[in-house]
């Protein structure tokens, strides 16, 4: 019997447990779906490495990324809800605005998202945000976007509430290959943690693989960008607002961790780990932001890959293959974009489909997109 012959799964294959893999995982199985979970490895995913800045503005995103970018951020404190009811636990969202700092006024006026922000002058940026080194002049503040705790709470308790919603979880799992039969999606064939090959049936999937989606579909043109990050302890509260500097930002939690990022490096490959040069550059990056922070304690290093594409816009919607649906590309936004993506896969692989509005949004962001 060919896999075709078989009778069609009912188990929709999510290939990749990072961000976007809970997230529709967790969208499915609210809509009533069986959703099974395929995880080479957990702790690789940049879900666990973001900085998770909610920030379309503050990036100075532009055109139908900037407005995707604000449909999600409409629908995160609605998402948030769901996911803290779900599983029991927070995760850490904190409404707490962005600065954008700049040399000059001249910068801050053509900055692409400036006219969505409140405009700050040296007194200004002063006032937002006390002790900001003396080489900005500038900023724009941006009220409306945020930070999420993504890696000591966003995850956890999106995994614990797939979990709770009966998602099916298979760690140390990977998907070395999709089977196709007549440009339709019969399968995926699978390497388990004790090495053992085998086939796993199915007639729907979402390949949100991340930075790694182009070893499963090379047409997919998405590559790593490597970011090197660390954590500072500081005096809780001594900074009430995300500075987003030119090459490096400080996001400050709750309990006065500095979340300190990232480099942006597309030569890196996939090469781990953390390298003199990067932390270097972190470094300079604290000092001229905020020059106190260089004396505060480092707590932690780390580094991961982003997800990119030729526009660094994220990959959504149908592929060339019946039946397989892709969620990835979404390099530095995945967090902010989570929302909106698990909502839209979700529609996707509902029986009714998305709206005409859903797909109207999902036309901007197709696989072949880069071909034209
Ligand atoms: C340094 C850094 C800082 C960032 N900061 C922010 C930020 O502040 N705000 C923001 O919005 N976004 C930020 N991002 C981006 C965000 O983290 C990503 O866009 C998002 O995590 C992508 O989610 P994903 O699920 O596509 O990929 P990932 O979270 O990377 O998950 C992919 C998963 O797929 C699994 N996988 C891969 N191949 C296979 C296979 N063959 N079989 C089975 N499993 C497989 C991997 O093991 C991995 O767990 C940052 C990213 C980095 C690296």
């Amino acid at each position: 019997m060919t896999l075709a012959s078989q009778p069609p799964s009912p188990t929709i294959l999510i290939l990749g447990g990072g961000l976007m893999g809970l997230a529709i995982a967790h969208q499915l199985a609210r809509r009533g779906s069986d959703v099974t979970v395929l995880s080479r490895r957990r702790s690789e995913a940049a879900g666990f490495v973001a900085a998770g800045m909610l920030a379309p503005h503050a990036e100075g995103l532009s055109g139908d990324h900037l407005r995707l970018g604000q449909l999600s951020l409409e629908r995160i404190p609605g998402w948030v809800a769901q996911i803290e009811a779900d599983s029991g636990l927070a995760c850490g969202l904190r409404p707490c605005g962005i600065v954008v700092p700049f040399a000059t006024a001249a910068e801050r006026d053509v900055y692409p998202t400036a006219a969505w922000g409140v405009a700050l002058d040296r007194a200004g940026l002063e006032r937002e945000l006390p002790g900001i080194g003396p080489g900005w002049q500038a900023g724009l503040l941006f009220r409306q976007d945020g930070q999420i705790d993504n890696r000591r709470q966003l995850m956890r308790a999106l995994e614990r509430a797939c979990v709770e919603l009966g998602v099916r979880f298979q760690e140390g799992v990977e998907v070395l290959e999709l089977l196709r039969e007549d440009d339709r999606l019969q399968g995926v064939r699978v390497r388990d943690a004790a090495a053992t090959l085998q086939v796993l049936p199915a007639s729907s999937a979402v390949l949100c693989s991340g930075a790694w989606s182009a070893q499963l579909l090379p047409e997919l043109p998405v590559f790593p960008v490597k970011g090197q990050m660390l954590s500072l302890l500081g005096p809780r509260e001594a900074l009430q607002r995300v500075i987003f500097g030119p090459g490096t930002y400080l996001v400050p939690r709750e309990d006065g961790l500095l979340v300190v990022g990232a480099t942006s490096e597309r030569e890196a490959g996939f090469t781990e780990g953390l390298t003199p040069f990067g932390q270097r550059q972190l470094q300079a990056g604290i000092e001229a932001l905020l020059p106190e922070a260089s004396q505060w304690p480092p707590m932690e290093r780390w580094w991961g890959f982003r997800p990119c594409t030729p526009d660094e816009g994220p990959v959504l919607g149908c592929s060339s293959l019946e039946g397989l649906w892709l969620a990835t590309g979404h390099h530095r936004n995945g967090v902010l974009l989570a929302a909106i993506t698990a909502e839209l896969l979700g529609a996707c692989l509902q029986p009714e489909g998305c709206s005409p509005e859903q797909q109207a949004l999902l036309d901007g962001f197709r696989w072949d997109r880069f071909n034209s």
